[in-house]
């Protein structure tokens, strides 16, 4: 039996036709940037996230980037982020013209760990990204007296895990800024790219508004110099049509990973393998990814499972640190040691809604089987 790492055409079904009607009638009015479904999907959005406001943007990258350019961050600056995320979470930081800081993760959580991030602020510091990492939030109350402390923005990259829970407040409703990510393998994935910023400040919402159009609220008169950062109109219908059924999916995603926690026990593989925690002040895990870490043998478990047919990934292989791109801050292997130690242990298995417990007790054991 193969077992894909994550099938979008098993949930496709749920909302085709709503969908392609949409697509249709967006295609008749020819209609296709901002308007009407971008409003809606915005507003939608907005409720589901429980913040005050929503701006739709072209992807979850570009979300992280309009956040730092509305609140001028840029060369000569610094922001902290953790070495154990994906790229554009530094990325972004680079792009505007301003230094990362790396801050290294906690081990239990695979987040950034709030204990070291004294350590990296200096007097250029603006701003912390703490990153939610596989649909679980960072621990945002300690990160938030910091920031409060030394009077930092913090920008949550959410790009993994819209409608977690961080002791019952939802994602992107805690710090200055909210990112979040339609790409299609994210939870809530669009047709192509999308993203989302939330904030609770009307002040920020409308300089995020600005920017997203060249900076421009009045046609061709801009106060700022912004981009082309819009949500057009399909993948915002898209994203509308799927989110009525985004808790049924997190539920779902959920229940898989309980069975698996069921399944690893069963199998007696708890010193070999180790799953994936629910941390301390979570209250909704949404299970982006349900990640494994595994000291000795990651990789003949990798090949193995590929082998077999059954779907994995290393989220991620190599520390942002020690990235070629970087390597102008002069950082090298070990300088964030649980960073590389998750590098070469993590393996993310198939956690997405639609698989069936048939499928996750063939992946237990084929992971029996290779690990012996
Ligand atoms: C996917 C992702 C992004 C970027 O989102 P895109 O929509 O692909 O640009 C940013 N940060 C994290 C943590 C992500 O997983």
């Amino acid at each position: 039996m193969q077992v894909p790492l994550l099938d979008l055409k098993a949930q496709f079904s749920c909302y085709k036709d709503a969908a392609l009607k949409e697509i249709q009638e967006i295609a008749e009015a020819q209609y296709f940037i901002n308007g009407p479904k971008v409003e809606k999907a915005e507003k939608e959005l907005n409720d589901y996230c429980q913040s005050e406001f929503a701006v739709g943007v072209s992807s979850g990258s570009d979300a992280l980037i309009i956040s730092l350019m509305a609140e001028d961050i840029g060369h000569g600056d610094e922001v902290i982020c953790p070495p154990f995320t994906f790229f554009a979470t530094a990325g972004a930081i680079h792009r505007v013209g301003a230094k990362p800081v790396f801050c290294d993760v906690d081990e239990t959580s695979f987040n950034i760990d709030p204990e070291k991030i004294r350590a990296a602020i200096t007097p250029n510091t603006k701003a912390i990204i703490p990153v939610h990492l596989f649909g679980q939030m960072a621990d945002m109350d300690p990160i938030m007296d910091i920031a409060k402390e030394y009077n930092l923005i913090v920008i949550e990259d959410g790009a993994q895990a819209i409608g977690s829970e961080y002791k019952g407040k939802k994602a992107g409703t805690i710090g200055d800024y909210g990112c979040f990510s339609f790409f299609p393998s994210k939870n809530l994935g669009a047709f192509g790219d999308g993203g989302l910023v939330t904030t609770n400040c009307e002040k920020k919402y409308k300089k995020l508004k600005s920017l997203r159009n060249h900076g421009s609220e009045v046609k061709y008169f801009h106060d700022y110099v912004g981009g082309n950062f819009r949500l057009d109109a399909i993948q915002a219908a898209v994203v509308s049509c799927k989110l009525p059924f985004l808790d049924s999916w997190h539920e779902a995603r959920a229940k898989n990973a309980a069975y698996y926690r069921e399944k690893f026990a069963e199998a007696g593989l708890g010193d070999k393998v180790k799953l994936p925690t629910v941390v301390e002040g979570t209250t909704k895990h949404i299970y982006n990814q349900f990640t494994l870490v595994v000291e000795n043998d990651r990789d003949k478990l990798v090949q193995g499972l590929r082998d077999a047919g059954i779907g994995c990934d290393i989220y991620y292989p190599k520390s942002l640190s020690v990235q070629d791109c970087f390597s102008y801050l002069g950082h090298k292997d070990g300088d964030f040691p649980v960073t590389d130690k998750l590098c070469s242990s993590v393996v993310a298995i198939p956690i997405f809604p639609e698989l069936t417990t048939e499928q996750q007790d063939v992946v237990v054991a084929k992971i029996k089987e290779i690990l012996g």
